[in-house]
């Protein structure tokens, strides 16, 4: 399967690149996202949860891990895993309940807990080139 890349300009065009991947989510879409601070992850989950039809604000769960938002077109679990200390701090919130379900699940900082991502995960990788400008953002997808 090859990857599909977008370039986005700005932070709207991401948010509509994951909002069209929220329109289009079907039950036990897990999406893996990795990029550095600031790169846009959250923006573009923001998007995704947008287009799942969720209504209420979406932030980092920084502090949380996990945030679980019921009221779009399918559950939606945002795990933001950037200060996990172990992977097994993972089954302890039931991971593989939430991502195996029949929701959506999509996880800031997916490297950090790359030996329990599904195979079956669609990547995001998200990242900035300092040539191309301030608001400028490659988006790879992979696996989708
Ligand atoms: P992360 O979750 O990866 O740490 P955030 O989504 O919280 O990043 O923040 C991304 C920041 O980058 C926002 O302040 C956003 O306005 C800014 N930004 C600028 N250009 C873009 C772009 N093309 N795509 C996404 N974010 C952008
Ligand atoms: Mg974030």
């Amino acid at each position: 399967m090859s990857d599909v890349i977008y370039e986005t300009h700005s932070p709207e065009e991401t948010f509509e690149i994951g909002k069209k991947m929220g329109e289009e989510a079907k039950p036990g879409l897990i999406i893996a996202m990795t990029g550095d601070l600031g790169v846009g992850k959250t923006l573009f989950t923001q998007g995704f949860a947008k287009g799942l039809g969720i209504e209420g604000p979406v932030n980092s769960p920084t502090f949380t891990i996990l945030q679980v938002y019921e009221d779009g077109r399918l559950p939606f679990y945002h795990f933001d895993v950037y200060r996990i200390g172990d992977v097994e701090e993972m089954d302890e919130i039931g991971f593989e309940d939430y991502v195996f379900g029949s929701g959506a699940s999509i996880i800031e900082w997916a490297e950090l807990i790359d030996e329990i991502i599904p195979e079956e995960a669609v990547r995001v990788l998200i990242e900035k080139d300092p040539e191309k400008g301030f608001d400028y953002r490659k988006i790879t997808i992979k696996n989708i």
